[in-house]
């Protein structure tokens, strides 16, 4: 769905599509350069990272694999508290791969920082991390983040994968909800 057509539900969209696609391929550009000859491992992390994943993957022009995670982040309320359930994990044995991991927004980067633990666990050759968003209080953690669509303020986002109560996933811009509809 486009912002037009639910503009009620929305306060301000941060981002439209075509500024998404733009930046994406931007994006794709500086890792094809940084990975050439080396075959990427692409990891979506379930559920907000597929339309990022299906964009980046679509935008590369080398050769890539996909895989994804789940994970259940525990917390109280709603920060999250970096304890962390996987609910699906990766199909393939990511020993010896270049794994980048592909996610839809860093907030405190929690969740990332024990997925990357994790990951790094199984010895990859290498691990980097591209997001779509990021929010700033990111800074706070030591998680570097190799690559990044957009740092937003620190407001609760849609649209692009991001969902508020299971919906919005397919807005194709990033937007703020209008108050109403939080009640
Ligand atoms: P972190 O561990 O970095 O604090 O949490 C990241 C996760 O929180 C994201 O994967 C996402 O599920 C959720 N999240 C954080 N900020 C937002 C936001 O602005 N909008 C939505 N829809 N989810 C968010
Ligand atoms: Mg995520
Ligand atoms: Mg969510």
């Amino acid at each position: 769905m486009d912002d037009a057509q639910i503009s009620g539900d929305l306060s301000r969209v941060l981002f439209t599509k075509d500024q998404i696609a733009k930046r994406i391929a931007e994006l794709a550009a500086e890792i094809d350069t940084d990975y050439e000859g080396k075959e990427l491992l692409l990891v979506g992390v379930l559920n907000g990272a597929v339309m990022v994943m299906g964009d980046l993957s679509r935008a590369l022009k080398s050769h890539c694999q996909m895989d994804w995670m789940a994970i259940s982040s525990y917390g109280s309320g709603t920060q999250s508290s970096g304890v962390v359930r996987i609910l699906k994990d990766l199909n393939t044995d990511i020993s010896g791969m270049h794994v980048l991991v592909v996610e839809d927004i860093i907030d405190t980067g929690l969740t990332l920082s024990y997925l990357v633990g994790n990951l790094m666990s199984r010895n990859p050759a290498s691990l980097k991390i591209m997001t779509a968003f990021r929010k700033p209080d990111a800074a706070k953690n030591a998680v570097d983040v190799a690559y990044v669509g957009f740092d937003i303020p620190n407001d609760f986002v849609v649209g692009y994968g991001l969902d508020y109560n299971g919906r919005y996933r397919n807005l194709t811009s990033v937007a703020t909800l209008a108050p109403h509809v939080y009640s």
